[in-house]
């Protein structure tokens, strides 16, 4: 029941087998430093390359937050190179709203069930196959292959790809990136979708100020907990405005929704357009807005105290264009008359990211998809979330989140199971993706290209 199916092909069986472990060693990052365990997923990956020739490096930037990275040296040290950037980490379950064991790497029915089985444990096992599979064969590279397997994606990377990018950057340097959310098939044609780039990110706190007090007495107090619900819900009322980008343009083409299309292009009636896009609802709102979203709310110790102090910490991820001051601007402009009571703190800040798609690798990334899908097109889409990919777009890097996953998984369903109850990834997609990424390493880094970028 559980071991990898005769109708894999080779790549898809050796990654399917990489999988059931990585999911199995439950590296489950809750955003504590000393969660996540990456290091198993190193050790794991260790054997797995044993007799390949191919050792690399392990950093530990804190106890048992391991990351791996092995790189193929080059023939032509002007050819560019290639890093394939895999987080090991996984997000923690809640087991209760689960079918199977999120921790078993069951295989039923063709479908492999784990947290991790798509974000990102099954791309992190297909690098490593493609990886090996390119020092076993004797292919010698023109430009350099580097495989990362990198913790705490999960948590903002600062013991990934984050660390990595502060203290070792030579490391883990690389002119072209390939790395997770990428491969829905979109529409009826279908396209394929790449990550192209991601949204931004400005958290922000406000702090609320109110009056404590006696909680038997409620008429007439100024609890800090009424009014911040009172600016969580004033929160989640206001429209930022609705910006039409080009990924969304081409992605409400590729829907196929026939009338409605025109209306999830037009600022003036996307509201009215949503529902129209089902389980794409949350995804088509997030491509279209700045949101803020109000996740952790905080008031209150005792039961008969009417609290004084209370804190909201808004996760707000913004569109390519907008900056600090104008998520500052929407906060203040949401809460009116609440900001009498309440302090905006905060400044951090991440520009969205956004990579070019014309560039060499992208061309072999269409090709790669073509000989599995001769009809599909690439469909270029920037990422509601954050990926470890920003930390080399900011560095003026392209990075593109690639994969091709068979047509059981549309991107609405592909998305519910992205940190969900029952997460798991059928065996069609996992031969489709790992085939598809040997291709494109050995494609892509055993054509001239020309000289590296100018970065
Ligand atoms: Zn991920």
């Amino acid at each position: 029941m559980s071991a990898p199916s005769d109708r894999q092909t080779p790549l898809g069986r050796q990654t399917t087998l990489l999988l059931q472990e990585l999911i199995r060693n439950a590296a489950v990052n809750d955003g504590t430093p000393d969660s996540g365990h990456e290091i198993r997923q190193v050790r794991t990956l260790q054997a797995f390359f044993e007799g390949s020739g191919l050792e690399g490096v392990v950093v530990e930037p804190h106890p048992g937050r391991g990351n791996l990275v092995i790189r193929i040296a080059g023939t032509d040290p002007h050819a560019p190179s290639l890093v394939l950037l895999g987080h090991t980490d996984v997000v923690p379950v809640e087991p209760a709203g689960w079918e199977r064991d999120p921790f078993g790497g069951e295989i039923v029915d063709g479908v492999l069930w784990g947290r991790g089985a798509i974000d990102m444990l099954d791309l992190t096992a297909a690098y490593a196959v493609v990886t090996r599979e390119i020092a076993r064969s004797g292919f010698r590279p023109r430009g350099d292959l580097v495989f990362a397997a990198v913790a705490d994606e999960e948590n903002g990377g600062h013991y990934g790809a984050g660390w990595l990018t502060e203290h070792l950057v030579d490391l883990i340097d690389a002119d072209y990136v390939l790395t997770e959310s990428g491969g829905a098939p979109t529409g009826s044609l279908p396209s394929v979708g790449v990550m192209v780039g991601e949204k931004g990110q400005a958290p922000r706190t406000l702090r609320v100020t109110g009056v404590p007090g006696h909680g038997s007495a409620p008429w007439g107090a100024q609890s800090a907990a009424v009014i911040a619900a009172e600016a969580v819900s004033r929160i989640a009322r206001f429209r930022t405005p609705t910006v039409i980008t080009p990924q969304w343009r081409a992605y409400a083409d590729a829907l196929d929704l026939g009338p409605t299309t025109a209306a999830l292009q037009d600022p003036e009636r996307l509201y009215e357009a949503l529902p129209a896009t089902g389980a794409l609802q949350g995804f088509a709102h997030a491509s279209t807005h700045t949101t803020i979203s109000a996740n952790v709310i905080q008031a209150g110790e005792k039961l008969n105290v009417i609290p004084g102090e209370a804190t909201v910490r808004l996760d707000i991820r913004v569109l390519p264009g907008v900056d600090g001051d104008e998520v500052d601007g929407y906060i203040r402009e949401a809460l009116g008359d609440l900001l009498d009571h309440i302090r905006i703190e905060g400044d951090q800040f991440v520009e969205s990211t956004v990579s070019s798609t014309d560039t060499p690798l992208f061309d072999v990334l269409r090709k790669a998809v073509r000989r599995a899908r001769p009809q599909a097109d690439l469909l270029p889409m920037l990422g509601a979330g954050g990926t470890d990919g920003r930390f080399y777009r900011l560095r003026g890097i392209p990075s593109y989140g690639f994969g091709v996953l068979s047509d059981r998984w549309d991107y609405g369903t592909f998305r519910t199971l992205f940190h969900g109850h029952n997460e798991r990834v059928d065996l069609d997609s996992i031969d489709l993706t790992v085939n598809a990424l040997d291709h494109v390493v050995r494609e892509f880094l055993g054509t001239d290209h020309g000289v590296r970028l100018a970065r």
